[in-house]
């Protein structure tokens, strides 16, 4: 066989590792050419919510392709997209009126630095500085990039990202010195701040709390600067609530949704403004229009799945099932918890986490091996570093929890 043409993500060809052929999948199960199944214990990257091939998702999307694929946005509309954007304004907080699509959530992000950056300049009183939190993880686009962490990802693109002010995780024991840091950024006429709500996802699950995440807000709201939610990773229950900052009692200015949005079938994103930031944009002038579109904008198919993904949350027990993995969850890792290569243990909602021996940073040489072990024990977990995490979609079993669980507690051993 002639080697494939494909350049995969984040995935180093010259180490030669198998890249398993997929051909279906169902729930938590996927299922390979050489007729394995292998279960998904991360929801494909942390999209799949109600699990693989649902079938509600799967007929919406075919009825909608049949009917009405795709049509260009900007000055037309359709019926899923309409449908969409009233269902979310009904299901999210009454203060975010706006709904604005694209397509991915480096998008959604991108879309809302620009938002802020428009309402301050269309305020008449132009801002640029952007705030955001240590180990922040954006997207990967450039602008995306500029707002999350430095490092080895994106060494090579470094000059090209822009200036922002790096505020210092609030983690256990530096919550002030973080509240402190934000309060002075604040001060001195920031745009925005930028934050994932309670869990940093690819900065390593990094979990803080709601009693932070409100302070935080409430300084920003102090100083008139805008607050951008990231619930990109955390939205759609991920955390045990809808979206993460309902725990604690906040509601952003802007508010990035993507992954589960469409129950992971299918790419699409929206950014949600209030009033005031849609305002700031609004009037007789063509210079003060939203100057952002991408071709499939809104597409059709990718709205009609969103929209059956909202009816599944309308009209199913879905925050039961993330209450009942959120408790299985916590069942196994308090037993892991006390094996001594084990550190950090940690949870919040459907998302557990901890770390393997000691911390080596991306690129050690543990993550590798760990992803190999995982792989051959049919399991799709991709560690961070050595940080391993554990967040399958909300039907998965407690028969392949418990092989998750194992396997984790035998690559323990392998430090
Ligand atoms: C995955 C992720 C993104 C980027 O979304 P893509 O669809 O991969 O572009 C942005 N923010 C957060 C918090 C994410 O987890």
């Amino acid at each position: 066989m002639s080697p494939s043409p494909v350049w995969h993500p984040f995935t180093q060809h010259g180490l030669q590792e198998p890249i398993p052929l997929v051909t279906h999948a169902e729930g938590a199960s996927l299922f390979t050419a050489d007729g394995r199944r292998v279960v998904d214990a991360i929801s494909s990257w942390w999209v799949t919510t109600h699990g693989h091939a649902h079938p509600r998702l799967s007929r919406a999307i075919a009825e909608q392709a049949a009917r009405l694929d795709q049509i260009i946005f900007a000055g037309w509309t359709h019926e899923p997209a309409e449908t969409l954007a009233a269902g979310l304004r009904a299901l999210m907080p009454p203060e975010l009126t706006r709904v604005f699509f694209s397509d991915s959530g480096s998008t959604s992000v991108e879309v809302a630095l620009k938002m802020a950056l428009g309402y301050w300049l269309h305020r008449g009183e132009p801002r640029h500085r952007i705030l955001v939190l240590d180990h922040g993880y954006h997207g990967d686009t450039i602008g995306a990039m500029s707002v999350g962490a430095r490092g080895v990802f994106n060494h090579a693109y470094e000059p090209l990202l822009f200036d922002v002010e790096t505020i210092p995780f609030p983690g256990s024991g530096r919550e002030q010195e973080a509240l402190d840091a934000l309060e002075r950024a604040c001060r001195t006429r920031a745009a925005a701040f930028l934050v994932e709500p309670l869990i940093l996802g690819a900065g390593g699950m990094l979990i803080y709390s709601p009693q932070t995440l409100a302070e935080m807000r409430r300084i920003c709201l102090a100083y008139g600067v805008l607050f951008i939610a990231d619930e990109v990773m955390t939205a759609w229950g991920r955390t045990g609530t809808l979206l993460a900052c309902e725990q604690a009692g906040v509601v952003p200015d802007i508010l990035c949704l993507s992954k589960g949005l469409t129950g992971g079938a299918i790419p699409l994103a929206v950014t949600m403004a209030t009033e005031p930031v849609y305002l700031a944009h609004y009037g007789q002038e063509r210079s003060r229009m939203f100057f952002h579109s991408s071709s499939y904008t809104a597409n059709p198919i990718a709205c009609a799945a969103a929209n059956a993904n909202l009816a599944i949350w309308r009209e199913e027990p879905v925050l039961d099932r993330i209450a009942d993995l959120s408790r299985r969850q916590a069942e196994r890792m308090s037993a892991l918890a006390a094996h001594p290569a084990v550190t950090n243990p940690r949870q919040l909602g459907t998302i557990a986490a901890l770390e393997i021996g000691r911390p080596g940073g991306y690129l050690s040489d543990l993550a590798p091996r760990l992803l190999a072990f995982f792989r051959e024990r049919d399991l799709l977990l991709r560690p961070l570093g050595n940080t391993v995490y554990v967040m399958p979609p909300y039907c998965i079993s407690d028969a392949d929890l418990d092989r998750i669980y194992q396997a984790i507690e035998h690559a323990c051993e392998l430090v």
